[in-house]
C-alpha cells in the first residue's frame, strides 16, 4: 500500500487551492502543503542524512510545521518519535536512547530542554526551528532552497512510522510502534464513523505528540480532503475564538478541556453553531459534563481509543449520542472486539470484562520489547487492560482500568463507579478513587475530592466547619447510592488532582498521597 503522503499529493493535483492546514501564523493549501512536505523531506535527507527506517525525534508544540514534518518523515520512510514536551530531560533521554533517535527536530522555545537532551543522549544531530523566527530560522525559510522531488518515495506503508511512548504511569514507558497503514485504517474508521468529509474543519485540541492529536481527527480530516485547524496550545479563550473564526465542525478533547471551555468567560459569547461534534475521548467523561453541552444544543459525543490502536476503537454515532449518554458507543467498522473474563471466556451482556481489540489499526508492537509485545498481543488480539461492559444492544460503557480495580473483602470495586457517584453532588468538581491497603479487607476505596468554589450559602461559615459539613455530605451521599463496601473509607479534600500531560488523572500519585494521609 502507498503511504499517507499520497493523500496530500493527490489533493494537490485535484484541489490545489483548498485549505489543508490553518495555524496561528500560517495557512497552507494542499498544493503548498505538498510542496513543503517535499522540501522538508529534501532538507532532512540532504542536510541531515536521514534515511529510511531512521528515528527522528520531534520536540515541538502544535502547528503547521509539526504536521508538515510528520508527512516529510512519512515520505522518507523514516520513523517519527513524538516527544511529550512536558516531560523532564531524564524522561525524554530515556525515550531518545530507547528509540535510538539520530536526529532531533526541536522548536526554539524548548532550547534549554533540547540542549540537555543532546548532552545526555546519543543524538548525533539537531535541527532547530522557530515558527516565530526569533530564536532560530523558520522551517519555511530553511526549506525554501530545498527543491527537487524524490525519484522513489521510500514509504512502504507497512513499515513503522511513529513511535509513541505511552503515558506509562507504572513501569517503564513503552514505545507503541504504529505504521502508515495503521494511520490509514484509523482514518477510514473515523471518517466512516463520524461522516468526516472534505467539508469538515477539524480542530486538534490534543498535542500532536499524543496519538490523539494525530489521529483524532487530524489525519482523518486530511485523508478526507478537509481542513485541520491547529492552535499552538490549548488555551480556552483562544480555542473558542478560533472555533468561531474558522467555523470549526469537529473538535475532540479530554474531559478537562471540555470543562475548561465551558468555564471560560468567553464561552457564553462565542458562536459555536458551526460545531457538529464536540467529542470526548481519552478519559472517563462525567455525565454532568456531557449533559451540560447537550442541554445547550451542542452535539457532544464520546469515543474510546488508545495509543496502541492508532487510536480509535469506539465511536458514538449521531443517531445515538442523545440516547446513550455515558456510553462510548460501538466499535468502528474495521475493528473487532471481545469482552472476556479472567479465563479468556466471553462474558454475557451487562457483565464487566476486559476489552480485547483486533483490527488493521492495532500497533505492530512495542519498540524493542518482544516480551511485552507478546503479552499485549495474542493472535492479533490486543489486551487493553480496560474493563468494559456492553448493554443488550451492544453499546459499550467503560467500567475502569483492570489495574485500578479494587478487591475489597473478595468483592470487585470499580473506582469509576464511585467517582461518578461523588461527582453527582453539585458541590463537587472532581473526584478520584483508589484502593488503599487495609488490614481487614485487604484493600478499601479511598477518595480525593476537589470541591467547587465556596458557594454563597457557605458565606460566614468557617473554612473547617464547611469542610466538615461537605465531608458528611459526600459520605451520606455515597452511603445512599452505593453498597457499603464501595463507600470510601477515607475522603480527603484537595485543591486539584494531579494530572499527566494529556489531562489524565495520575492515580499512582493520589494513592501515595492518600496512603500518607492515612498513616
Ligand atoms: P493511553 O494509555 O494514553 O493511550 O490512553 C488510553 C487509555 O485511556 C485507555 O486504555 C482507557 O483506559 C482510557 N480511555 C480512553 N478513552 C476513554 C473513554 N472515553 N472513557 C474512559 N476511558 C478512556
Ligand atoms: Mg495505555
Amino acid at each position: 500500500m502507498e503511504g499517507i503522503v499520497k493523500w496530500i499529493e493527490k489533493r494537490a493535483e485535484t484541489a490545489p487551492e483548498r485549505t489543508a492546514l490553518i495555524g496561528e501564523r500560517r495557512e497552507l493549501n494542499y498544493r503548498d502543503m505538498s510542496r513543503e512536505i517535499n522540501q522538508t523531506a529534501r532538507l532532512l535527507s540532504d542536510q541531515h542524512a536521514v534515511k529510511k527506517g531512521e528515528r527522528i525525534a520531534i520536540l515541538a508544540g502544535n502547528g503547521v510545521e509539526y504536521m508538515v514534518l510528520l508527512f516529510a518523515i512519512a515520505k522518507l520512510g523514516a520513523i517519527a518519535v513524538v516527544l511529550n514536551t512536558r516531560l523532564t530531560a531524564p524522561e525524554l533521554t530515556f525515550q531518545l536512547n530507547d528509540s535510538g533517535a539520530g536526529l532531533l527536530v526541536a522548536e526554539g522555545c524548548y532550547r534549554e530542554l533540547g540542549t540537555q537532551l543532546v548532552a545526555g543522549s546519543g543524538l548525533a544531530d539537531v535541527l532547530w526551528f522557530d515558527p516565530h523566527g526569533l530564536t532560530a530560522e523558520r522551517l519555511e525559510d530553511r526549506i525554501s532552497e530545498c527543491e527537487g522531488t524524490f525519484g522513489e518515495t521510500g514509504a512502504d506503508a507497512s513499515l513503522p512510522f511513529i513511535i509513541c511512548y505511552t503515558s506509562g504511569t507504572t513501569g517503564r514507558p513503552k514505545g507503541a510502534v504504529l505504521t502508515q497503514e495503521n494511520m490509514f485504517w484509523n482514518a477510514v474508521n473515523n471518517c466512516l464513523g463520524l461522516d468526516i468529509t472534505s467539508a469538515d474543519r477539524i480542530m486538534a485540541l490534543l498535542p500532536l505528540f499524543h496519538i490523539g492529536g494525530i489521529g483524532l481527527f487530524s489525519l482523518p480530516a486530511l485523508f478526507a480532503g478537509g481542513c485541520v485547524i491547529l492552535p499552538d496550545r490549548f488555551e480556552p479563550e483562544r480555542v473558542l475564538k478560533m472555533i468561531e473564526e474558522h467555523r470549526v465542525t469537529i473538535a475532540l478533547g479530554v474531559p478537562t478541556m471540555h470543562d475548561l471551555l465551558r468555564k471560560s468567560p468567553a464561552f457564553e459569547g462565542t458562536d459555536l453553531s458551526s460545531l457538529r461534534w464536540l467529542y470526548n475521548g481519552g478519559a472517563p467523561c462525567p455525565h454532568e459534563l456531557i449533559t451540560y453541552y447537550l442541554d445547550r444544543g451542542i452535539p457532544f459525543g464520546q469515543g474510546y481509543g488508545m495509543t496502541e490502536t492508532s487510536p480509535t476503537v469506539f465511536l458514538l454515532s449521531k443517531e445515538d449520542y442523545t440516547k446513550k449518554v455515558g456510553s462510548i458507543g460501538k466499535p468502528v467498522l474495521y475493528c473487532d472486539i471481545r469482552i472476556v473474563d479472567d479465563e479468556g471466556r466471553d462474558v454475557k451482556a451487562g457483565e464487566i470484562g476486559e476489552l480485547l481489540v483486533r483490527g488493521p489499526h492495532v500497533m505492530q508492537g512495542y519498540w524493542n520489547l518482544p516480551e511485552e509485545t507478546n503479552k499485549a498481543l495474542r493472535d492479533g488480539w490486543l489486551s487493553t487492560g480496560d474493563l468494559v461492559r456492553a448493554d443488550e444492544n451492544g453499546f459499550v460503557y467503560v467500567a475502569g482500568r483492570k489495574k485500578e480495580m479494587i478487591i475489597s473483602g473478595g468483592e470487585n470495586v470499580y473506582p469509576l463507579e464511585i467517582e461518578q457517584v461523588i461527582r453527582e453532588l453539585p458541590s463537587v468538581d472532581e473526584a478520584a478513587v483508589v484502593g488503599v491497603v487495609d488490614l481487614k479487607w485487604g484493600e478499601v476505596p479511598a477518595a480525593a475530592v476537589v470541591l467547587k468554589e465556596r458557594s454563597p450559602e457557605d458565606e460566614g461559615e468557617a473554612e473547617t466547619s464547611q469542610e466538615q459539613s461537605r465531608l458528611e455530605e459526600v459520605q451520606s451521599h455515597c452511603m445512599r447510592r452505593l453498597a457499603k463496601y464501595k463507600v470510601p473509607a477515607t475522603i480527603v479534600f484537595v485543591s486539584a488532582l494531579p494530572k499527566n500531560a494529556t489531562g489524565k488523572v495520575d492515580k499512582n500519585q493520589i494513592k501515595i498521597m492518600l496512603e500518607k494521609r492515612m498513616e
